[in-house]
């Protein structure tokens, strides 16, 4: 093929590749999309996303090709090439970062790369730079040219503002939600407050009245703090720590702060860690939420006599947590929104209190993990969340 044959393909390409990426507003989708698609363009070795997040003025990792230790890193703007990038909204070619003093080495260190040149072009939408597309390494040994730079320009554009539209949409589409949510207990407080005003109440009624009150305010007051949660850690705001954690430590932290309450509801609650477990890589506080969340469930929707049990192994470089319970399961037509936000089965909620978010944020925990979670559970006889964690491979 010609050099202007060559070329002619790679902007139809791109042209192609635009279409594809302004028809989601999905975000985690979207940002896998452009970092293939920088990859395929820039043919380098690995690709990656830093958005800019303005409150703490740092960079992180939002998505990356062939680089599955960079998840939850996050990269200062002064000493880092990303960050040059953003503060200045020019393009950079780095054919060698050994040396140029902007290389921020801890990113490979941290992540298990070797970094030897980084092409990096700003991601501005609406006249503000939002991030940076990054390809490290030209395939082959060869120096990323002046068309790669060109090309990565080019897609940089169309991603911003691709991105952009997700990251609004994201927020106008919660906003509805969270209306939608919060009205349904606000209205009942409202109602029943209105009714203990009423001048032919009894005392008895008064005392019920309230009762409700108080629960929908508890409704409420939960919902807030899952809502600021959720957002914060669907829009990357949240950060997570990136330690070795040994999971045994979490659940038993968990298992005693519910023990009280699963005790007094009379459900039995036995746990099997193994005396020795390979540590995961995180954020130990967020994964005691996860697990908070899991045996809280299981004991909240299981009947006096019920069992909860929570066991620990390991599958292929990950470790698993399987919580379990004999209560009155899931029905199959449920099984797949469970993990949506403010979805809550009918059948199963009953008078236990809840947002219908904390599974929808234990997922957004386990995914930032590089983990997985899944549910199975058959209606009538319980139900089985299982977590998998990727062990700490350093
Ligand atoms: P919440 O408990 O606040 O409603 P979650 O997102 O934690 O929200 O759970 C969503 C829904 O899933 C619950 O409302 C309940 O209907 C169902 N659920 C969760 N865990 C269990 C379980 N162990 N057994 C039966 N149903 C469950």
């Amino acid at each position: 093929m010609s050099t202007l044959q060559a070329r002619v393909a790679k902007l139809e390409r791109l042209i192609e590749i635009g279409r594809t990426l302004n028809s989601t507003l999905n975000l985690r989708p979207l940002l896998n999309r452009i970092v293939q698609a920088a990859q395929e363009l820039s043919q380098s070795e690995a690709c990656s996303i830093l958005l800019l997040d303005r409150r703490s003025g740092q960079l992180r990792f939002e998505a990356a090709t062939d680089l599955p230790g960079v998840r939850f890193i996050t990269v200062p703007l002064e000493g880092s090439i990303a960050g040059w990038v953003v503060q200045t909204g020019e393009p950079l070619v780095v054919p060698d970062v050994r040396s140029d003093p902007r290389f921020y080495r801890l990113a490979d260190e941290q992540s298990g790369t070797r970094t030897r040149s980084v092409l990096a072009v700003p991601l501005i939408a609406r006249d503000n730079v939002i991030g940076v597309l990054e390809a490290i390494n030209k395939r082959g040994g060869a120096e990323f040219s002046t068309e790669d730079l060109e090309l990565l320009g080019v897609l940089g554009n169309q991603a911003a503002v691709a991105v952009q539209n997700a990251l609004l949409f994201l927020q106008s589409d919660w906003v509805a939600e969270i209306v939608h949510e919060v009205r349904t207990p606000l209205a009942s407080i409202i109602a029943y407050a209105e009714l203990m005003q009423r001048p032919d109440v009894t005392p008895a009624q008064s005392r019920q009245f309230a009762d409700v009150i108080l629960h929908e305010a508890e409704r409420l007051n939960e919902m807030t703090s899952d809502f600021l949660d959720l957002t914060r850690l669907e829009s990357g705001r949240a950060h997570l720590a990136r330690d070795p954690v040994d999971m045994g430590t979490v659940i038993r932290m968990a298992v005693n702060v519910l023990k009280p309450q699963v005790e007094t509801r009379q459900i039995g609650l036995s746990v099997e860690i193994p005396a020795s477990l390979p540590h995961v890589l995180g954020d130990a506080h967020r994964l005691h939420q996860v697990m908070l969340n899991l045996i809280n469930n299981a004991a909240k929707y299981c009947r006096p006599g019920d069992q909860v049990r929570v066991t620990v192994g390991g599958e292929l470089g990950y470790l698993t947590v399987s919580v379990s319970d004999t209560g009155p399961g899931i029905p199959a037509e449920a099984l797949p929104h469970m993990f949506e936000r403010f979805y809550r089965v009918a059948a199963v909620e009953g008078q236990a209190i809840g947002s219908g978010l904390g599974l929808a944020i234990a997922r957004q925990i386990v995914e930032a993990h590089g983990g997985t979670i899944s549910v199975t559970s058959e209606a009538g006889h319980g139900t089985t969340f299982k977590v998998m964690l990727p062990l700490d491979a350093t």
